[in-house]
């Protein structure tokens, strides 16, 4: 019986972007040394620039440019809710101290069985901005919004035009070049609900869209440290197929994208036949129980390391350090 439950090729709505693991380790060392030269440029001439701006520039121009220091949060900030505590991100980093975003996920819980309470709905009914993603992954704000919006909230849905492509798998995170296309959205979403401060968010998007690009680099250049052969990410729920796509490796997932139940049979059954393939190590996911997993890892000798898929937590608590940590992670089990 083959170990894959679901192994993702290449084609659909990835084809129309270079998989990253056809640039090597030298190329992609030059691509990161240029982004750097153009991000230190940009924040020494963007800072020094502020000085012939009027007061108010200057403060705005600080907080998208130089980002050294966090002004006190305006009282005036517009309310933004979020499905996610990923989308939350991307909307404070579109959005800077301009926006006061609420998450309507708890950290580190898990957003395919998420329940709703009374408290989201009185968060969605203050909101200017709604932010989802769309697909499979947090259908439960449908009907939430029903009765609880105000009927001149904006809402948008960052994965709507990647999912209107006929793409299923909801995750488009796992790729730095799709959440790109999630902050267009988004920063579209605040141009919507805030006209008046569009210079800022197009502002505060440039920059995030270029460390998000730096981040592309900086995962592929990680994860090129890996044996080709070794280039497999077993793990949980079926969340990483992007990622592999973008980075030129297989996933196997014990369960289905929507993160659904799992046999312990299933677990030891796929674990005896990693072990036979001289793979390392497997991946638990924080927001999924894994005593299971560990029972049949530790049985079977294979390590157990930890990867994010949906959440943040205290350990990474943004969506940057949450891609680094997961290919570092990679890298040091697998390497
Ligand atoms: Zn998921």
């Amino acid at each position: 019986m083959p170990v894959v439950q679901h192994r993702r090729t290449g084609g659909g709505l990835v084809s129309f972007f270079t998989p990253i693991d056809t640039y090597s380790q030298n190329q992609i060392k030059l691509i990161l040394g240029l982004i750097n030269r153009r991000r230190r440029w940009k924040k020494h001439h963007l800072c020094k620039a502020t000085w012939a701006f009027p007061a108010v520039m200057i403060l705005l121009l600080l907080v998208s440019a130089c980002g050294s220091s966090q002004p006190a949060q305006s009282p005036n900030a517009l309310p933004v809710v979020a499905t996610t505590a990923l989308m939350a991100d991307f909307v404070r980093n579109v959005g800077g101290d301009l926006v006061e975003v609420t998450a309507l996920v708890p950290p580190g819980a898990e957003v395919h069985s998420f329940q709703s309470t009374p408290a989201d709905s009185v968060a969605l009914s203050r909101a200017v901005l709604v932010v989802s993603n769309g697909g499979e992954l947090d259908g439960f704000l449908g009907p939430l919004i029903q009765g609880s919006l105000s009927k001149d909230a904006v809402h948008v849905v960052a994965a709507g035009p990647l999912l209107a492509a006929g793409e299923t798998d909801p995750h488009f995170w796992q790729n730095p070049v799709f959440t790109i296309k999630y902050i267009e959205i988004i920063r579209d979403g605040l141009i919507a609900a805030d006209p008046e401060n569009a210079a800022v968010y197009r502002a505060n998007f440039d920059s995030y869209k270029d460390a998000l690009t730096k981040l592309d680099f900086d995962i592929a250049s990680t994860l090129n440290t890996v044996d080709p052969a070794r280039r497999q990410l077993i793990t949980f729920h079926d969340a990483f197929g992007h990622f592999a796509t973008r980075y030129g490796w297989e996933v196997t997932a014990f369960v289905a994208s929507d993160g659904g139940e799992v046999s312990p049979g299933r677990v030891v059954e796929i674990l005896e036949q990693v072990r036979d393939q001289g793979i390392p190590a497997v991946f638990a996911e924080p927001q999924f129980r894994a005593d299971v997993l560990q029972n049949a890892a530790q049985e079977a000798g294979v390590e157990v390391g930890t990867i994010y898929s949906d959440v943040l937590d205290s350990e990474v608590t943004s969506y940057i350090d949450m891609m680094l940590f997961n290919a570092k992670s990679l890298a040091r089990l697998l390497r």
